[in-house]
């Protein structure tokens, strides 16, 4: 350990917990992760779509959505909900969501993001050399579209992609199909973005962790954090059921119960809980070669582990797992409809999957230092990005922590510009 190693203590052991202790190990720091569930148990990215997309680089929060979200409350199947509910924080996340979702919010973002994703795609590249099988596919992703109207804004998004660097081509049914002769697709045409991966995220947390551990990471699982102390500006430590951890900085990753761990901080951080199925096919009647979405429907489909995943569903809610079976049974009818060879008794029997993206209103993470407290830094806020995004922001992380330049660190991820 060098003299500038610091103890640094992670609080929550998701993908961007695991992300920031690994790359803060390599820095040579001392470093304890406290995640109050067994390991991986309750991570997000364990039933996520496993895409590692660039393609993404507009956010949630993007023109168009509010109107699109308030069509869709009324359909119980559809993909996007907001739960309606009398509660501040909500209405508080949404002001700032309508506020975000304009034209120029979306053109200063996505440059962001986009920096930020590429930055974690050559990372990935760099995790796979050293973790080993992560079920990486460098084979690109294809946005399916059923109409022409999607495959024309598709198109328009494949343009705007090109404009900042990130190869996209429009295609034919035909051409998509040439493309991934493995499965039969319903479609009019679609988009691929050649730069986008694929990976299976249960074995990139099981590889993650083990890695940690042999670096000399400790993980604590089952230390369910109930206070942060401070003391003039600092944190002081961290309590759970095992008693006081003490550290010298402190990294926040809570996911989406990130403002509930920082109560009593003065700290603002607006986040709503983006809740996601998926159903893992294990036997699928077909196996893609590339991972998709299936536009019109909003479903992400992967193929995982020899078998098919497909998740899909963004719920704004407070955080619950319960399971909307008709929400299900909407990423079961798209399924059906884009690739004809899976029918509805296919997914009897399996056992939906959910999860809680933490989403922030503009659709940025919160990347930074607090400004209140030095000796906390904050990375949260991912939504659907979290798992593509996770070798960047750690990256971030560990260069903040040891006094270096980071790369592709927005100003716009400040996690006190909603206060
Ligand atoms: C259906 C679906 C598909 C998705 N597909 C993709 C995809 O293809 N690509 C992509 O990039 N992203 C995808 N995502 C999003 C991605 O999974 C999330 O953005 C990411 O997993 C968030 O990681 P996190 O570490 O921030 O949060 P989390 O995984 O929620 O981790 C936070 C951790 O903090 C712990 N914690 C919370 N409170 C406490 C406490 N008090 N004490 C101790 N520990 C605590 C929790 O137990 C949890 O383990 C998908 C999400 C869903 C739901």
């Amino acid at each position: 350990m060098s003299s500038s190693s610091q103890h640094i203590a992670i609080l929550g052991g998701g993908i961007i917990g695991l992300s920031s202790a690994y790359y803060l190990l390599q820095r040579g720091h001392r470093v304890t992760v406290l995640e109050r569930g067994v390991p991986a148990h309750d991570s997000c990215a364990l039933g996520s779509a496993g895409m590692i997309c660039p393609s993404h680089f507009i956010p949630l929060a993007a023109p168009g959505m509010v109107a699109l979200g308030l069509k869709w409350m009324l359909n119980p199947e559809s993909p996007f909900y907001i739960k309606p509910r009398l509660n501040l924080d909500l209405m508080k996340w949404g002001w700032h969501f309508m506020r975000a979702a304009n034209a120029k919010h979306v053109a200063a973002a996505s440059i962001a993001l986009r920096d930020l994703s590429l930055l974690s795609r050559k990372l990935y590249l760099g995790l796979e050399a050293d973790l080993g099988d992560i079920g990486l596919m460098k084979r690109g992703m294809l946005m399916l579209c059923q109409t022409p109207h999607a495959l024309e804004e598709e198109s328009a998004t494949a343009a705007k992609a090109r404009e900042l660097g990130i190869p996209a081509e429009s295609l034919t049914a035909a051409q998509v199909a040439a493309l991934d002769p493995h499965i039969a697709m319903q479609v009019h045409g679609g988009v691929y973005f050649p730069q986008d991966c694929h990976l299976n995220p249960t074995a990139l947390m099981a590889a993650l962790t083990r890695r940690i551990q042999e670096m000399g990471g400790e993980i604590r699982y089952g230390f369910d954090l109930k206070k942060i102390a401070t003391q003039n500006s600092q944190v002081t430590g961290v309590t759970g059921p095992s008693g006081e951890i003490r550290a010298d900085q402190y990294v926040l990753c809570g996911g989406t119960w990130s403002p509930e761990l920082a109560r009593g901080l003065k700290l603002s951080l607006p986040m709503q809980a983006g809740k996601g199925y998926s159903l893992s096919l294990p036997h699928p009647p077909a196996v893609a070669e590339i991972c998709s979405i299936l536009v019109e429907a909003r479903v992400a489909v992967t193929p995982m582990a020899g078998g098919m995943r497909f998740g899909g569903t963004m719920e704004i809610t407070n955080p619950n797992s319960t399971i909307n079976p008709r929400r299900i049974a909407g990423i079961v009818k798209s399924a059906t409809r884009y690739f004809p060879q899976f029918k509805a008794s296919d997914f009897e029997g399996i056992q939906p999957w959910s999860g809680l993206r933490p989403c922030s209103p503009d659709g940025l993470p919160y990347l930074g230092r607090s400004g209140h407290y030095p000796n906390l830094t904050i990375a949260t806020g991912h939504a659907m990005l979290g798992l593509s995004l996770a070798p960047a922001t750690g990256q971030i992380i560990a260069d903040l922590l040891s006094g270096a330049s980071p790369e592709a660190l927005s100003p716009m991820f400040r996690p006190d510009r909603f206060l």
